[in-house]
């Protein structure tokens, strides 16, 4: 290691500033971002109405959906300009020129925003100067933009219920996923500023989820305000995260059949979104049929009984659950999680079904 590369690990990411989007990055891919800027970047750029609203992007280099979303807000932008001045924030650039989550040497650029567990990382110093800043310019709302690995329909997600953050998640999709856990990541620490939700977009690579980001985007810019009325319950389906599921780090799996102490099923991520009963089977134990699945609250709250049942031999949900994000890709698993169980519930945040 030479002395340059030495510094730029002890002094961490360094937050970049600019008051254009050069057209050049129009169509650079986010793998090539790392030729054009510096590092992590938050972009000013006018529009009509003052308040900004607060898009970040690439907060996981490898999910590239909300940069191409902003690529081509930009060009339709190219002739008319913003409806509303945007605070991009352009993340993760050299994960993304890795095609990668996070590097080895990186901590999460979506689990160290205020309100992190790892507020002394170096990344977290990053977080909290966009935050500052963005604070200071009185946003309209906060979008913060993502895909995943498995097969999951788009949806929103936000940390607060009361009436703007629903309206801007209803915008997106009529899926909102209501969530606590994990701590640190954007739109947990921006609900203290403004209206704000995260977007998963599917996985990376689909057009759809391009299209469906830029006009979510386009619109949450070209809002003059948010409706005064209340959305009705019969607008949206409404769940809420209870449990993380986790791999223990030390268990092994397989979804192929072969031995491993979690044997999980091929289609496991087929699950996600859909209502599950009670007896549901997510695979079979292996090794010594010893390890289990670590459930983990989403919350500020204790989990009542048991999620799965392991007396066959099988890994059995025990109980009625709604599953999100399973994944079957390796590194999402040991990076992040194998995905979440959810609970349908009310606007209030009254637990309806299963
Ligand atoms: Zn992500």
């Amino acid at each position: 290691m030479d002395n340059s590369a030495e510094e730029l690990l002890i002094a961490g990411p360094q937050l970049h500033m600019l008051d254009r989007f050069a057209p050049e990055l129009l169509d650079l891919p986010a793998a090539e971002l790392w030729r054009a800027l510096k590092g992590p970047t938050l972009f000013r750029i006018e529009g009509r109405q003052p308040k900004p609203l607060f898009v970040s992007v690439l907060l996981h280099g490898n999910e590239d959906t909300g940069w191409q979303a902003v690529q081509s807000v930009m060009k339709e932008a190219a002739a008319r300009g913003l409806p509303r001045t945007m605070l991009l924030f352009v993340g993760n650039i050299d994960a993304a020129r890795a095609n990668v989550r996070t590097l080895p040497a990186q901590n999460d650029y979506n689990r160290t925003w205020p309100g992190t567990l790892s507020e002394h990382v170096p990344e977290a110093a990053v977080m909290r100067a966009v935050i500052e800043i963005v604070r200071a310019a009185e946003p309209f709302a906060s979008i913060d933009i993502h895909n995943n690995t498995g097969h999951n329909p788009h949806y929103a997600c936000l940390n607060e219920l009361s009436d703007p953050f629903l309206h801007l998640a209803r915008l997106f999709s009529r899926t909102i996923v209501y969530f606590k856990k994990p701590l640190g990541v954007q739109s947990a620490a921006m609900a203290h500023v403004c209206p704000s939700v995260t977007v998963e977009c599917g996985r990376v690579g689909g057009m759809a989820g391009v299209e469906h980001a830029a006009e979510f985007v386009h619109a949450a810019l070209a809002m003059s305000h948010f409706p005064t009325k209340s959305l009705p319950e019969s607008e949206i389906d409404l769940l809420q995260t209870r449990a993380i599921l986790k791999i223990p780090e030390d268990a092994t799996f397989s979804f192929d059949g072969r031995d491993a102490d979690m044997r999980l099923r091929a289609d496991l991520d087929h699950l996600n979104f859909s209502e599950l009963s009670a007896g549901t089977v997510f695979g079979t134990l292996g090794g010594s049929g010893a390890r289990r699945l670590e459930v983990v609250p989403c919350g500020d709250f204790k989990l009542r009984g048991d999620y799965f049942d392991y007396q066959t031999g099988e890994i059995r949900l025990a109980r009625p659950a709604i599953p999100s994000m399973l994944t079957l890709d390796p590194n999402a698993i040991r990076l992040d999680c194998l995905g979440y169980l959810m609970q349908r519930i009310a606007r209030d945040g009254t637990i309806l079904t299963p």
